[in-house]
């Protein structure tokens, strides 16, 4: 709900707005000498041997293309389709293709290197484009920031019942207040100062936004269980901290059980280059029990020493660069997103872009469930205000104003449909290319059963239909409903969903018409086997017959119109017949081809004429037929392959 602010807070909010630009007048200047560089290089339109010099962006609209071109739409979608490209006006379209229409119609093209230029380029490497962005800090600017912290390890070890713990000690620090809400981080006030901790379930987050290449966390806690030693996940979370360069603090966790062989956790430890300190080695470790919230006090002592031997900085008064860990749609705020701020500070109602999303910040809460204003370095904050629901990894930056903001998630967002188009376009061609090739031809499917006994037979009865020309491949499969990922899923790959004694929900069939998804309904599996094989004849390419019938020597052109012709000739060989296909060939060349819809022999018509004959014929093509060709009609019969 907007709220008129009292004269005194609009004043406040005023006077931070001017430090912000003031902080940042050396960042707004720098934008606007670039956009001022565009904007020249834009009007620089050169006159070389009468072809126009023109830059154009890695994607745009069909409708901005043209405008770039100083063209109409239309001609753009016609010059489009005439290269196989069905576009819209609002559809994207990538450099590649731009630069093969501008070239057509005589441009000379160039890649624009501004700004979102090298926003699309970050867009293949979040890493690189947040340690761009943390590399803007100088560290004269800089504060000290709370560390960053992952729990990792092997399942079962307790890794949720040490965050828990972890997350207790807060709460008797007295920082309760609010409700607290899992967010995915939390922070920890300890010996006044924060640590702030992921507390993603399993390590599943931290393994998306590695994939990503975002570096989200400064320290990992690797929890082994004293009772079970190292394990497979352990081994592969030490593997994750190392590739991050990131340094381990080891929990050796359920202390508390008889069981528990301390000694044995640390050799196994070692193995793997983990080398306790009264060992000799470098690895902090704390024996814990989080059960019995015993010795977690000492891990965060532990916590706090590493963090400084990291010295972790960052700038506070910049505009603030965040990693998404979570995000989701909420049913009354939207989309939101958990944030965790790198540098600079992020406050309510800055204009944000996050991948393709943007909007302004309008609600930031804090883990304890808390409104807040402001977030400062290692802060993770929820926030709402997108206007789409963005991935874990992708990073979030505070931008001048919502316009630009608005103009770079729209860039973002064009270049990722021309890509998935690109990638569309790549899947199709290459399918039909394999067909064309007399490879196989592949059927993708999703089947959807209600008891795990059927699915397994299901998939059996699929994986025995066998040909040489074509296969069924089943992309996923489980049991219970159709649901909507499943139909977006078969979009994506082209799939057919296939259920058995299931029912299909409206909404589902809805979003399946809408997406062009065929989903089809079985209760009898041998009816299902047989549409797929008549699925699969259908999907195999035709054969084409073709059959000689007669070969013509042309001695005179009687009649030439723009499609059609009337030739006369001997039948040199077999029989010349009516309704065939007839091929033009000069000097030995194939020229073209066409048909005849009649012929006659002397003046009347009839169905053929045979060997020996003079030949009239009606021919309908836009070849032109001349004295002396060589012409041959066939019928060309298809004939439909079977499994
Ligand atoms: P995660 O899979 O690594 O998150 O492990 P959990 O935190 O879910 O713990 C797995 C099981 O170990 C649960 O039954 C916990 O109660 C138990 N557990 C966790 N920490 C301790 C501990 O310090 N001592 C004992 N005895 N049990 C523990």
């Amino acid at each position: 709900m907007p709220q008129k602010l009292s004269a005194q807070r609009t004043g406040k909010r005023q006077k931070k707005r001017e430090d912000r630009k003031t902080a940042h007048s050396g960042m707004a200047q720098k934008k606007e000498n670039s956009q001022e560089r565009r904007r020249q290089k834009e009007q620089k339109t050169i006159v070389a041997n009468g072809a126009i010099e023109i830059s154009l962006p890695p994607v745009s609209s069909v409708g901005e293309f043209a405008r770039k071109l100083s063209l109409p739409v239309t001609a753009i979608i016609s010059e489009l389709l005439k290269n196989g490209v069905v576009a819209a006006i609002n559809e994207s379209i990538d450099f590649d293709t731009m630069a093969i229409i501008a070239g057509d119609l005589g441009f000379i093209v160039k890649l624009d290197e501004s700004e979102e230029s090298l926003l699309i380029a970050a867009e293949k490497d979040e890493r690189s484009m947040l340690e761009k962005l943390l590399s803007e800090d100088k560290k004269s600017d800089s504060q000290p920031r709370p560390p960053i912290i992952s729990v990792m390890g092997h399942v079962d070890h307790g890794k949720t019942s040490l965050l828990d713990a972890l997350r207790e000690t807060n709460v008797a620090a007295g920082e309760a207040g609010g409700i607290t809400q899992h967010i995915g981080a939390y922070q920890v006030d300890w010996k006044g100062r924060k640590i702030t901790f992921l507390d993603t379930p399993g390590h599943a987050a931290f393994t998306v936004m590695r994939a990503r290449g975002a570096k989200a966390t400064d320290i990992a806690i690797l929890v082994v269980a004293a009772n079970d030693g190292v394990k497979p996940q352990t081994i592969e979370a030490i593997h994750h901290a190392r590739d991050a360069k990131i340094p381990i603090v080891v929990a050796i966790n359920k202390v508390d059980l008889p069981e528990a062989d301390i000694n044995k956790v640390k050799s196994e430890l070692s193995e793997h280059d983990l080398i306790p300190e009264e060992w000799g080695g470098k690895t902090v470790m704390a024996e814990v029990s989080a059960k019995q919230k015993k010795g977690v006090e000492n891990l965060l002592d532990l916590v706090l020493l590493t963090s400084d031997m990291e010295d972790l900085r960052a700038n506070p008064d910049r505009l603030a660069v965040g990693t998404v860990i979570e995000a989701d749609l909420d049913s009354k705020l939207g989309p939101v997103a958990t944030v965790l701020i790198n540098t600079g500070t992020l406050r309510r109602g800055d204009p944000v872009v996050v991948g393709a999303a943007c909007g302004r910040v309008r609600l930031m809460i804090a883990p304890n469930g808390k409104q807040i204003k402001e977030a400062s370095p290692s802060t993770p904050v929820r926030i709402s205000g997108l206007d789409l629901v963005p991935a874990a990894g992708e990073i979030l930056t505070v931008k001048t104003s919502e316009k630009e903001a608005k103009f770079l998630a729209t860039k973002v967002r064009q270049h990722r449909e021309a890509r998935s188009m690109e990638q569309k376009k790549i899947g199709l061609a290459k399918l039909s290319a394999k067909i064309a090739k007399g490879d196989v031809a592949v059927l993708k499917i999703i089947v959807k059963a209600d008891v795990d006994g059927s699915l397994q037979a299901i998939k059996q009865c699929l994986s025995d239909i066998k040909s040489e020309k074509a296969a069924v491949q089943i992309i996923h499969s489980g049991i219970g409903q159709v649901n909507e990922s499943d139909v977006m899923m078969a979009a994506a790959a082209e799939a057919v969903v296939i259920t058995f004694h299931l029912g299909v929900n409206n909404d589902v069939k809805k979003l399946a018409l809408r997406e062009g998804v065929e989903i089809k309904q079985y209760d009898v599996i041998y009816h299902l086997t047989e549409d797929i094989e008549k699925t699969l004849s259908g999907m195999l390419q035709n054969e084409v017959i073709e059959e000689i019938l007669g070969e013509l020597k042309v001695k005179a052109i009687f009649m030439t119109s723009a499609k059609a012709m009337i030739v006369g000739g001997d039948v040199k060989s077999g029989k010349f017949t009516k309704d065939t296909v007839v091929r033009v060939y000069r000097d030995g060349e194939i020229i073209g081809e066409g048909k005849t819809d009649s012929v006659q022999e002397g003046k009347v018509p009839c169905d053929s004429v045979e060997e020996g004959h003079e030949c009239g014929l009606h021919f309908i093509g836009k070849v032109r037929i001349q004295e002396k060709d060589r012409l041959l009609s066939i019928r060309v019969t298809v004939r439909k392959q079977e499994l």
